[in-house]
């Protein structure tokens, strides 16, 4: 006889679908989380009221919509807005030829739909920036493969946002949503395990991605010995220099290309390196990082695999972080990355933000609040109060304030008000949240909290 759960789990279309899992969910194990008690409830959670929501749905987001729905996941959500273009089509094998110019999240829950009997996958052609806290409150599990790290700061602000402690300042666990998070970069990928408010968070280690690989000056022009470092010259002095089309390069102008190619070829040979391609050259000018379907395939794999142990307590879910690396052989490690003791998202002391003295320009503040480590901004929008009165200083994001306060950039903290151990408050995309930041100057031993 089926049992009614038996028929939302899909088994009376395909029996025995779910053997493999149930030797894993119905058993105890020497790896169980402590917690763990084997029982045939544990799949009927996953398939019937576990809801993941997947964000992104590219090179590790197909994987993960397939992984997750074989794994036995029917309720998932995924958000995208991107459409898909023909370059995807080597590594996301959920869109085909007819797909392209259609929205990710669309073909790839529709494929899955239909391919996989009982999953429901939702797609949402959307930022994950035009969902609001409600929508975020109804998933179990966050997993995310994209390749923003504005956007995984994003969602990390608002996972955290959504934490809810009680008077005693204790963290009411029901409040906590897991974050699984994927990354790929060529050969080298990662997966983390974010428990929001307990475990390390994305800006706790927000210095594990410097902003861009940069070579240094100094090599590109005196000392080059790899072909990027000819390509960089060619377009860092030489495109100024000889200006050879009377305009900025254009990485998708095959004319331009060619040139900087040329050029960088004859400075490669000159200093004898080896292995400048037009196809390089292109990928340099572009900044352009060429995706591994095979390292997709493992971090997504792991990245599921976290969620599965998350949702069903079968094993210890990883402590925290891996990290992995297929350029020669392979190479894995993991460490428990620490919680930032001042870290901008996630602990609750007030960051400083240090400037020279109040002679500064509203507009180098911004630059700082771009350039440091610890807070890597993007496009930040500054609020003060002074004298009990709300004053923006400069809103970069809506047009007509922005107009408003572009005359503020050039004026000194000083002149605007601001005073050593004034309090600002700043918007940016990094963050659904504003954050408050102290102003401290430099020239100032004593700092005095209005
Ligand atoms: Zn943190």
């Amino acid at each position: 006889m089926d049992s009614p759960m038996n028929d939302r789990n899909g088994e009376q279309i395909l029996p025995g679908r779910w053997n493999h899992l149930r030797k894993i969910l119905e058993r105890p194990g020497p790896f169980c989380h402590p917690d763990f008690e084997p029982s045939p409830e544990v799949l009927n959670f996953v398939s019937t009221s576990c809801k993941v929501l997947v964000i992104g749905a590219g090179g590790l987001g197909c994987e993960l919509l397939k992984n997750l729905a074989l794994m036995g996941f029917q309720q998932i959500h995924v958000i995208d807005m991107d459409t898909i273009d023909l370059s995807n089509l080597n590594r996301q094998f959920l869109f085909r030829r007819k797909d392209v110019g259609q929205s990710k999240a669309e073909v790839a829950a529709k494929f899955i739909n239909s391919r996989v009997p009982g999953c429901k996958v939702v797609p949402h052609f959307k930022k994950i920036q035009d969902f609001d806290d409600e929508f975020y409150r109804q998933f179990h599990i966050v997993v995310c493969g994209l390749d923003s790290i504005v956007a995984r700061r994003w969602i990390n602000g608002m996972l955290l946002s959504l934490l809810v402690f009680d008077d005693d300042n204790e963290l009411d666990q029901t409040s906590l949503i897991p974050m699984v998070d994927g990354g790929t970069e060529g050969f080298k990928g990662n997966v983390r395990v974010i428990l929001p408010g307990i475990s390390a968070c994305v800006e706790c280690t927000l210095d594990l991605f410097p902003p861009q690989i940069t070579y240094p000056l100094c090599t590109i022009a005196n000392t080059p010995r790899l072909p990027e470092h000819c390509i960089e010259y060619v377009k860092l002095i030489q495109w100024s220099k000889e200006n050879p089309f009377d305009c900025q390069i254009d990485g998708d102008d095959p004319a331009h290309i060619n040139w900087i190619y040329e050029k960088a070829l004859e400075r490669a040979n000159q200093f004898n390196i080896t292995g400048l391609t037009y196809r390089l050259t292109q990928g340099v000018v572009k900044n352009i990082i060429p995706a591994v379907a095979s390292t997709n395939a493992v971090i997504a794999a792991a990245c599921a695999t976290e969620v599965f142990k998350i949702a069903t307590s079968c094993c210890l879910p990883l402590d925290n972080y891996m990290v992995f690396n297929d350029v020669d052989g392979i190479y894995t490690y993991t460490y428990e990355a620490e919680k930032k003791s001042d870290c901008l998202a996630c602990s609750s002391e007030t960051k400083i933000i240090e400037v020279e003295n109040g002679a500064i320009k509203l507009q180098q503040l911004i630059e700082q609040l771009c350039e440091n480590v610890a807070f890597q901004m993007k496009n930040p929008g500054i609020t003060t109060n002074i004298e009990g009165k709300n004053r923006t200083l400069y809103m970069p994001t809506v047009k007509s304030i922005e107009i408003q306060t572009r005359e503020n950039l050039k004026k000194s903290l000083t002149e605007l008000g601001l005073k050593c151990g004034s309090q600002l408050i700043v918007a940016d995309i990094t963050n659904p949240n504003t954050l408050i930041v102290g102003l401290k100057f430099a020239d100032n031993n004593k700092m005095s909290v209005e």
